[in-house]
């Protein structure tokens, strides 16, 4: 009898960070059923993976692919596969459309449209199971929910820009158990985003509480904007405290402000972040302007422009926040809007040919490109000081790689199709932070243990084949700031379980992705 598919003379990274080694490995009906000197056993298919590593498909938990993953007219919808990513987390940053109806749902989704594209999925979906449905045999990787804060929110109060009352909390409480009982793994939320920038932490504990109950996490974009970054962190903190759950920080690095935070949490607070290690963050235009501008959403800011009063103090603040120069913030590039103009330019370079001042022109840009605008934020320092970071960042026991990746747009950040090989091309061969063993940990089984995806993240008999076949001297991205587009090199083949879904950078056109529950995780092969 043979198996359906035998991988030979592979050399097995197996996602626990323990040392390679060499092994022949047999899967049938999607699992691995044998690893070890297969010698005269036959696979129906059977795959030479001499001279290249075998390692568990990749976990990302921080990723906006959910929408290009199951639209087949997205250009990029396999930009995060092709680099061996087989697990993508949904709702990140809270992001989702659940429990909506009309205006709200409209507005919903015209706000989360810098970064899901102009996809259009039908919906409204009123309960997570109608949105889950969604992925059954259209997707060629696997998905895992996540509790989605802001439309849990907006169901519950809409967009208003206050703390939330007892009944309001019950009402979210009960989207929260929805949820946890459709397996999510984790309760995630974006707090510069609306309406969720205005929950206090009061509503986080609250929340938190019914969360772990279910035996999920809390991951949080925190709340950088009207805290500044350490006390985001400090009130990340005090959640776990409060709630007695573990918390994981999104898009975070090791630096002179984190690191005294991750060392003084060190034993007491259960905290893991994830890191994509680029040097500029990407996210819409809106981002620029002050919190309580932002309330209401795209249609609220849109409002709030018209008043000449209040745009011409937005205005002014626009000139000051966006001037770039000395201790300032970087340049700001605009990756994709609702006209298409200006695209792979910064917003300095358009102010000046459109002989503006560069607040006046992002003010402009802003109404212009009602609802949405998708910018890349660089970071001031060079890339001296970025790689210095990548590597302390890369070392740090709480990390694991996570892309942020947004896949629509023809100049989107270069992350999305890059992070995952690129972490292994500069993070282990150039900066040797880690060694191969520990970065394929950072990617599979150490996500897979802290946010409970099942079966997934190890080569182990009885786990999903979700594999993938590489050259450790070649794996590369391809993406750059110029072309970030661009296929990785060096990754021979991709399977989710036991199916090839690429083959050289190019996709089989199987969808053998499935959603991945957390409660899964007690059913046995
Ligand atoms: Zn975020």
């Amino acid at each position: 009898m043979a198996f359906d598919t035998v991988i030979r003379q592979g050399t097995i990274v197996d996602g626990s960070g323990a040392a390679r080694y060499a092994a022949d490995l047999a899967i049938d009906e999607g699992r691995i059923v044998a690893i070890g000197d297969l010698g005269e056993e036959r696979g129906t298919v059977e795959i030479d993976a001499a001279g290249l590593i075998v390692s568990p498909g990749f976990i990302d938990v921080h990723i906006h692919s959910e929408v290009a993953l199951i639209e087949p007219a997205t250009p990029n919808r396999y930009g995060s596969v092709r680099q061996g990513v087989t697990t993508q987390l949904l709702a990140p940053d809270g992001f989702g459309w659940t429990h909506l109806e009309g205006e709200l749902f409209r507005q919903m989704w015209d706000y989360t449209r810098f970064a899901t594209g102009d996809a259009k999925l039908g919906g409204p979906w009123p309960r997570a199971e109608d949105y889950l449905a969604l992925f059954d045999g259209t997707t060629p990787a696997n998905v895992v929910p996540e509790i989605p804060h802001l439309p849990i929110r907006l169901a519950a109060m809409g967009w208003d820009d206050r703390p939330a009352t007892d009944a309001e909390l019950d009402l979210m409480r009960e989207l929260v158990r929805e949820w946890l009982d459709a397996g999510a793994v984790a309760f995630n939320t974006g707090l510069d985003y609306q309406p969720t920038a205005f929950a206090d932490t009061r509503e986080l504990i609250e929340l938190s509480k019914v969360v772990v109950e279910g035996g999920a996490i809390y991951a949080a974009h925190i709340r950088y904007n009207i805290l500044g970054r350490d006390a985001a962190w400090r009130e990340t903190f005090e959640i776990s405290r409060e709630a007695g759950i573990p918390v994981h920080i999104s898009h975070e690095n090791v630096d002179d402000i984190s690191r005294p935070l991750l060392d003084e949490a060190a034993g007491t607070i259960d905290v893991t972040f994830e890191s994509y290690m680029y040097p500029a963050g990407c996210t819409h235009l809106a981002m620029t302007l002050p919190t309580w501008a932002q309330a209401g959403g795209t249609d609220g800011v849109y409002r709030r422009l018209q008043d000449p009063e209040i745009r011409k103090q937005l205005t002014e603040y626009l000139q000051e926040s966006l001037t770039v120069g000395e201790g300032r913030p970087g340049k700001l590039t605009i990756a994709a809007n609702q006209s298409g103009s200006h695209i792979g330019r910064t917003v300095a370079e358009v102010a000046e040919e459109q002989g503006l001042p560069i607040g006046e022109a992002a003010m402009r840009m802003l109404i212009a490109e009602h609802p949405y605008a998708l910018t890349i934020y660089h970071r001031r320092y060079g890339d001296d000081v970025a790689r210095t970071i990548a590597k302390e960042t890369f070392q740090h026991p709480a990390m694991m790689v996570a892309s942020d990746g947004i896949y629509h747009g023809t100049f989107s950040h270069p992350r999305a199709s890059g992070c995952f090989a690129r972490a292994i091309r500069m993070g282990v061969r150039e900066l040797q932070a880690v060694t191969l063993e520990e970065a394929i940990y950072k990617m599979s089984g150490f996500p897979a243990t802290r946010f409970h995806v099942p079966h997934r993240g190890f080569i182990r008999t009885g786990y999903a084949a979700d594999l993938v076949l590489f050259d450790e001297a070649t794996i590369a991205d391809g993406a750059t700031w110029e072309r970030p587009l661009e296929s990785p090199t060096g990754i021979e083949l991709v399977m989710v379980g036991g199916e090839p879904v690429v083959r050289r950078n190019v996709p089989t056109g199987a969808l053998p992705g499935k959603v991945l529950r957390r409660q899964d995780a007690t059913v046995s092969a």
